[in-house]
């Protein structure tokens, strides 16, 4: 199907951009990964579209202190590459590595998924484990919004009409992390997201943080497990129960690809893989093999 008529603009900076924005009436395209199909199934009819794509001060990935910020134009296959996140937050380019396919991660972006908010979306436990916060700007004011009252619900956030995501912002976290992705096929969006950030400290685990998504509720973190095992030898039958209580909890997405008891049973095996994986040292050994025997989701942070 075809989309209904729509214009078409292109500024070339942010204040154009939110211009145009401000009516309510036009929507910002970033690869149109997600709102081409929308526009194209007639679930979404903007009158407009104001594409991004050639506003530079989106596209930029930087250093500020002991801050990351990545534009909203940076596509996945940028994070993939880019060797400053690899330095900072390996664990960032990990998590889009598994995004999609190629074409996807080429024409995506991190702004275009956090905006879309996707229940399933690579980036929403990663970037609630990493304790991110989103810059958002509109004609009148720029603030920031904590990762964790970001997204509201399934395609729901906290932007506002007329608002546009600038950036991600994420501290740097000097520790290890371990992301999980699990689907039927690789380029699925995933049925259980997992995202784990730990530091090792004289054989005890400090500042664990246990992040998980593809719920109904926007991403969550395990604070029950992780106060179990903060601080303690590692010992993953310690927080079994914990665990089992705490996803008994979790309000996964509930549809074709998977239903919520499956999707909470999917979730409980992963954490507590991780963690077995984690208590049998083989983090020491470096990558290990994903579900589809392929690179492995483990990495310093
Ligand atoms: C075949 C396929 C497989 C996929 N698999 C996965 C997967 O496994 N994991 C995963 O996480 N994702 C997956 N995706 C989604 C993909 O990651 C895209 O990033 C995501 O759909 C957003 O696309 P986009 O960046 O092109 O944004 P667009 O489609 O252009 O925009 C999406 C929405 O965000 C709004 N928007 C865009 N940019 C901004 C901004 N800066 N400020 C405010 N609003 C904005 C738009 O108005 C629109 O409502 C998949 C997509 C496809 C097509």
């Amino acid at each position: 199907m075809y989309p209904s008529n729509f214009e078409y603009y292109r500024p070339s900076n942010l204040n154009e951009a939110l211009e145009l924005l401000a009516n309510g009436e036009c929507r910002p395209i970033a690869g149109g990964q997600s709102l081409v199909p929308l526009m194209k199934l007639r679930i979404v009819a903007p009158k407009c579209l104001v594409d991004l794509g050639r506003i530079e001060s989106l596209r930029t990935i930087a250093i500020e202190g002991d801050v990351l910020k990545v534009g909203a134009m940076v596509t996945h296959e940028e994070i993939v590459e880019s060797q400053i996140i690899e330095e900072f937050s390996p664990v960032l380019a990990l998590t889009a590595e598994s995004i999609g396919d190629l074409q996807v991660r080429n024409r995506g972006t991190i702004g275009g998924s956090l905006a879309h908010a996707d229940p399933s979306a690579n980036y929403l436990p990663t970037l609630l484990a990493l304790e991110a916060e989103v810059v958002v700007v509109s004609p009148l004011a720029r603030r920031v919004v904590p990762m964790a009252d970001f997204v509201k619900g399934p395609y729901t956030t906290d932007l506002r009409q007329g608002e546009l995501l600038e950036a991600v912002m994420i501290p740097r976290y000097r520790g290890r992390g371990i992301v999980e992705k699990f689907a039927i096929r690789k380029a699925d969006f995933a049925i259980g997201l997992v995202t784990m950030l730990y530091k090792v400290i004289e054989g005890k685990l400090d500042d664990l943080r246990l992040a998980v998504g593809a719920l109904a509720t926007g991403p969550v973190r395990l604070r029950k497990v992780e106060e179990k095992l903060r601080g303690g030898e590692l010992n993953p039958k310690a927080a079994e129960d914990v665990l089992k209580e705490e996803v008994a909890l979790l309000q996964p997405v509930d549809d074709i690809h998977g239903g919520a008891e499956y999707r909470r049973r999917v979730i409980f095996t992963l954490v507590k893989r991780m963690l077995e994986g984690l208590a049998r040292g083989r983090d020491n050994e470096g990558q290990v093999e994903d579900q589809w025997g392929g690179k492995g989701g483990r990495c310093g942070a």
